[in-house]
């Protein structure tokens, strides 16, 4: 096996808070073991146009509290194709680069995996996303700073919702996974949650809104995932409006500010984690792997496993949503 000597990193697919400290800490590993690290940016279509430049320790100072990517991040079709990746190999190779650290989600690790596979390039991923939603990790980078982004958020929705007697439809991000709902909507104790994983049905809310005006509840928030199978917080909204005239119903979809902000300790800490591990697998010839963290320990799991499933909802905190909020 040679020497791996040359480092790129990445970041592709959509940003999170702590790819900085992602991008930081495979940088200063690099340059720890030895090794000359290049920044790539626009994810792979930096790869394609060539916007690959060595970088040093200093490069990356002061990023490790900011949110978003200063590498920057892009989504290429291009790459997609075989022609893209061919450029792509032929720019890594003109500046010799022998490995490659992907932080992304699962598409990001798809394109890691073919090109590994067609070009011999040794790629690790690092799961960068907001959602939680790899397979092969407890955590993502970014997910914890979400969450609380959503908890604040909801905690100033509950004071207004609160003086009014207002029940209040709260959208998050969420497409396919309902990680980021159920957790923000415990933490900032929703009356309900609404999650893509599971189609509950908009009978058995308003049952459960009726019941909880009973029990002396005045006002209510309920946390609905964008891909919530009722179709979002506004007809969800008009559903219940339709069938319990009587309330005043707002709905506040909270959309991009769930992607920004300061990451928190904990992102930092894992971004840093798994950053370092990143370079430490490259450099033990390991590859075609994504970091991910599982009772607290750090693991590799192949990228081909890792894009194959998505994890699904704990259930346990689906239960203890429902028990806590009666
Ligand atoms: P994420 O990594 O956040 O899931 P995307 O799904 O947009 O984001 O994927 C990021 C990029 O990964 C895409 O723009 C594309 O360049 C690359 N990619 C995704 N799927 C494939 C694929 N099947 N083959 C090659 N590259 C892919």
């Amino acid at each position: 096996m040679a020497i791996m000597k040359k480092i790129g990193v990445l970041t592709s697919g959509g940003d999170s808070p702590g790819m900085n400290a992602a991008v930081r800490a495979v940088v200063r590993a690099s340059v720890y073991y030895d090794r000359k690290p290049y920044g790539i940016k626009e994810g792979y279509n930096g790869l394609i146009q060539n916007y690959i430049n060595p970088v040093n320790a200093r490069s990356v100072k002061n990023i490790i509290h900011r949110g978003g990517t200063v590498l920057k991040t892009a989504r290429s079709m291009e790459f997609k194709t075989k022609e893209g990746r061919q450029k792509a190999f032929e720019n890594l190779q003109a500046a010799g680069i022998d490995g490659l650290v992907v932080i992304g989600g699962d598409g990001s690790f798809t394109g890691a995996n073919i090109f590994e596979q067609e070009f011999g390039i040794p790629c690790v991923g690092i799961p960068g996303t907001i959602d939680n939603d790899i397979y092969g990790t407890d955590y993502t980078i970014g997910f914890d700073t979400a969450v609380n982004t959503v908890v604040d958020a909801v905690d100033m929705i509950r004071n207004t919702a609160s003086s009014h007697n207002r029940l209040f439809f709260i959208e998050v991000m969420g497409r396919d996974a309902g990680h980021i709902a159920v957790n923000a909507g415990i933490a900032g104790g929703a009356e309900d949650i609404l999650v893509p994983e599971q189609d509950l049905g908009v009978d058995r809310l308003i049952k459960s809104l009726k019941r909880s005006r009973k029990a002396g509840k005045t006002s209510s928030l309920v946390i609905v995932s964008e891909g919530d199978q009722t179709g979002g917080a506004y007809k969800l909204a008009e559903d219940v409006k339709s069938k319990l005239p009587e309330y005043e119903i707002k709905v506040s979809v909270l959309g991009h500010i769930q992607r920004g902000g300061n990451p928190t300790y904990f992102d930092r800490v894992l971004a840093s984690r798994m950053g370092v591990h990143a370079v430490e697998a490259l450099l033990a010839g390991t590859s075609n792997v994504m970091i991910g963290i599982k009772n607290q320990e750090l693991v590799q799991v192949g990228l081909d496993v890792a894009i194959k499933q998505n994890p699904d909802i704990n259930r346990n905190l689906l239960r203890i949503a429902e028990i806590v909020s009666i």
